[in-house]
């Protein structure tokens, strides 16, 4: 595999929106965030579910999600952190590429802890942007996403 091609399922993912990566893994910025430092981590082979990740991938994205957790937690001021997986389309996920999310929490972001699993629920994200025309919830540019990921690639030289 190109050390320096990234894909995310169908997606190629553009250089600038990656901030973190070691042999195995890699940590991109979000297209559409839930709340601010929601980002991903990724096996750099594609990889649709969770069971075929080898034992050393599957080690590599769970320290690599370790180590970029303890990073954001910190630079958002935030005080705990929401990491899960959506394996499986039944469970919610929507790009067939194992990742692992990563929410940075603060007390109060959510009126109901638990409504940050429907928020990162891409259908009823849509929904909600229907009902509720909330802007945040479009899609980023990459100029936005690239400035993230630059001032996040800081944290980890
Ligand atoms: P899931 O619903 O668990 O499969 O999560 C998919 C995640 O990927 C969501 O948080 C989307 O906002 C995010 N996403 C989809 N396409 C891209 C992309 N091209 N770059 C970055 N994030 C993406």
């Amino acid at each position: 595999m190109d050390s320096e091609s990234y894909m995310f399922g169908p997606y190629k993912i553009d250089l600038k929106q990656v901030f973190y990566s070691t042999q195995l893994s890699y940590a991109l910025v979000n297209l559409r965030p839930v709340v601010p430092g929601h980002v991903l981590i990724c096996p750099r082979r594609e990889i649709k579910r969770f069971v075929d990740l080898t034992a050393d991938e599957t080690s590599d994205i769970w320290l690599t999600a370790q180590k970029v957790g303890l990073q954001l937690e910190s630079y958002h001021k935030a005080s705990s952190l929401t990491f899960t997986i959506q394996d499986g389309p039944q469970s919610g996920q929507t790009v067939p590429h194992v990742h692992i999310h990563i929410l940075p929490r603060k007390r109060g972001d959510f009126e109901k802890n638990d409504e940050i699993y429907d928020a990162i629920k891409e259908k009823e994200k849509e929904l909600k942007q229907k009902l509720d025309l909330d802007e945040e919830r479009k899609d980023r540019t990459i100029e936005e996403m690239a400035e993230e990921a630059a001032n996040y690639r800081k944290l980890f030289t």
